[in-house]
């Protein structure tokens, strides 16, 4: 039987394309994105079927390729740079809707339905009674994460147990048909999660209190200055919390200078220093973080056939890869009988 060579660090990872990126996912995931692009073969997933799962009305799906230009200006504002990663669409490579059919009958329904991120996801949607594709959503992702063979995963923790559904799956097909497949390994990067502006929770486009890495400077501003901070702290003179507080979070993160931000807490915890002072200062720091992304953005949207062409290329790339799969699958399975 004939196996696919593989190099060892091939990464699958990606992005449903359900509107601009925002600082949070800067934090939890671009970061991280960037730096992996020199040490590894990487495969940048646009997952449009996904969004399918929660959402298939025709209005959603009209909203998509707008969605899609925004979160690849997004990647090219970060650096993510296209000559040296492949960001493919994945509707536009039928080989991975042909590896999930497969891959259903390697999986039991309990074990999805045991999964709590399909019933939030849900939830979250406020659907009822569950598509089949919803279920299905961790073997789409097999789909995904196996089509190029990837060998690492970078995910958030929350993503752990999808990647365990893909080994199993990868480990289920060699054990019946013979090795394609490598056992992918999940790679957790930061595990920060950036509060929202509102202080509650993780910063969330669906939760209105992000700040997205397009905002202008005038934007950033006013979000800034209408954070949540320490609500028992209503003089300057008052001592106040730094921890759990958002915006020392967002310093932390995005103001190089530590000294300075040092000093803001030391104040802060004494009381001399007022919440204005705190939030201006994190305003020159965003903008300052921010400015070269907004140029680099800019720039890339004086192309207007760039987007189209760097995802017709990664696309490409991904079918060859994706079309040699496949081979293996159907030689390793037998399912090559009366074809011309
Ligand atoms: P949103 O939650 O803003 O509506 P989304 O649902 O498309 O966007 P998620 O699926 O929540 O995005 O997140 C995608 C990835 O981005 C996550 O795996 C996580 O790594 C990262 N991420 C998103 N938000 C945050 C955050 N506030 N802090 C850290 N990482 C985040
Ligand atoms: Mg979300």
């Amino acid at each position: 039987m004939r196996k696919p060579e593989t190099p060892k660090g091939r990464i699958l990872t990606g992005d449903r394309p359900t509107g601009r990126l925002h600082l949070g996912h800067y934090v939890g995931s671009l970061k991280n994105r960037v730096a992996l692009q020199d040490q590894y073969e990487c495969f940048f997933i646009i997952a449009d079927l996904h969004v399918l799962t929660t959402r298939p009305e025709k209005e959603s799906i009209a909203s998509i390729p707008g969605n899609i230009n925004e979160m690849v200006l997004d990647y090219l504002a970060v650096g993510i740079d296209p000559s040296r990663c492949n960001i493919f669409l994945q509707s536009g490579v039928p080989e991975i809707a042909q590896l999930n059919l497969i891959f259903e009958m390697l999986v039991t329904l309990p074990r999805l339905e045991r999964l709590p991120t399909i019933k939030d996801m849900a939830d979250a949607a406020g659907i009822e009674a569950l598509p089949f594709g919803l279920v299905g959503y961790p073997v789409l992702q097999a789909a995904d994460i196996l089509a190029p063979r990837a060998t690492l995963v970078p995910v958030g923790r929350d993503n752990l147990p999808h990647v365990e559904i893909t080994r199993e799956i990868a480990r289920r097909f060699n054990s019946l048909y013979g090795e394609v497949f490598p056992i992918p390994e999940p790679m957790l990067g930061s595990e920060d999660t950036l509060p929202g502006t509102d202080g509650t929770g993780k910063m969330s486009k669906s939760l209105g209190n992000a700040i997205c890495l397009s905002d202008s400077p005038e934007d950033v501003r006013k979000l800034v200055m209408q954070m949540y901070t320490d609500p028992n702290r209503i003089r300057a003179d008052i001592p106040g919390n730094v921890e759990g507080n958002p915006v020392f979070a967002y310093h932390d993160h995005f103001n190089p200078n530590q000294e300075e931000v040092e000093d803001l807490k030391t104040r802060y915890r004494q009381g001399r220093v007022g919440d204005v002072e705190v939030k201006k200062k994190l305003v020159t720091a965003l903008n300052a973080f921010l400015d070269p992304i907004r140029e680099r953005r800019r720039q890339a949207e004086q192309n207007p056939d760039l987007i189209r062409d760097i995802i017709l290329t990664g696309t490409a790339r991904m079918r060859e890869e994706a079309g040699e799969t496949m081979r293996c699958v159907r030689e390793a399975m037998g399912l090559t009988y009366f074809r011309a």
